[in-house]
């Protein structure tokens, strides 16, 4: 399939410009998340994953951001990634694919000072991308509201539960907004990740692989 059969706005499909076309987990998966369905994907890094659930991520915000007209932007979609290097490399791609239809996000990871990343918060962000540990940190300090978050990606969700994070995952779910679309990328389904979709996602997912 093309882009145009996307149907996607150019603005927000501006960051493919240099792509003939979507890969097939982006044909696959689209359809279904602009529908607002929850989605499994069974996908390596080198797929094309990020622009698979980030595009229809800056569609949910800017459906969001039309819906109500408020002042400063607010988290509307979270991101959450087991290692910085991923969260980063998922930050880099949506910062820059948000230049064009105005949506900001911001990568919270650990190891580094706070102070940015809470000056950044306060500046208004529209997509949080984040480390377990630090995500967790500063929404205890209150400086990471997740409240209206209502699109959420857990990628790589092997890895996250393969390292321990199933309690920071379940702490950090549990403040975003209860109705709310899920994401789930792994590039392995084993029981633990088959419990977490099971525990957290509709009963209507759609898998992709
Ligand atoms: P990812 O799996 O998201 O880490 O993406 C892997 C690489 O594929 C990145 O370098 C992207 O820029 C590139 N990419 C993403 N979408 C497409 C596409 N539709 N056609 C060709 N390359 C793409």
């Amino acid at each position: 399939s093309s882009f145009v059969e996307s149907k996607l706005p150019e603005k927000v499909l501006q960051c493919c410009n240099g792509f003939s076309k979507p890969s097939p987990i982006q044909s696959h998966a689209w359809p279904f998340l602009l529908d607002g369905r929850d989605l499994i994907g069974i996908a390596k890094t080198g797929s094309g994953k990020t622009l698979a659930f980030g595009i229809p991520a800056l569609m949910h915000v800017l459906c969001k951001k039309k819906q109500e007209e408020s002042g400063r932007a607010c988290p509307r979609c979270f991101v959450l990634s087991p290692t910085r290097e991923l969260a980063q490399q998922i930050a880099d791609v949506l910062c820059e694919a948000g230049k064009s239809c105005g949506v900001k996000s911001i990568c919270l990871f650990g190891g580094t000072s706070k102070g940015p990343q809470i000056q950044g918060l306060k500046s208004g962000v529209d997509i949080v991308i984040g480390t377990p540990g630090r995500v967790k940190d500063l929404i205890e300090s209150g400086h990471c509201h997740l409240s209206k978050v209502s699109y959420v990606v857990l990628d790589e969700a092997d890895r996250m539960l393969d390292m321990g994070f199933e309690p920071e995952v379940r702490s950090i779910l549990s403040h975003t907004c209860p109705v709310r679309q899920m994401v789930m990328f792994s590039a392995t389904w084993p029981p633990a990740v088959h419990n977490l979709a099971q525990e957290f996602m509709s009963k209507n997912i759609v898998k992709v692989v």
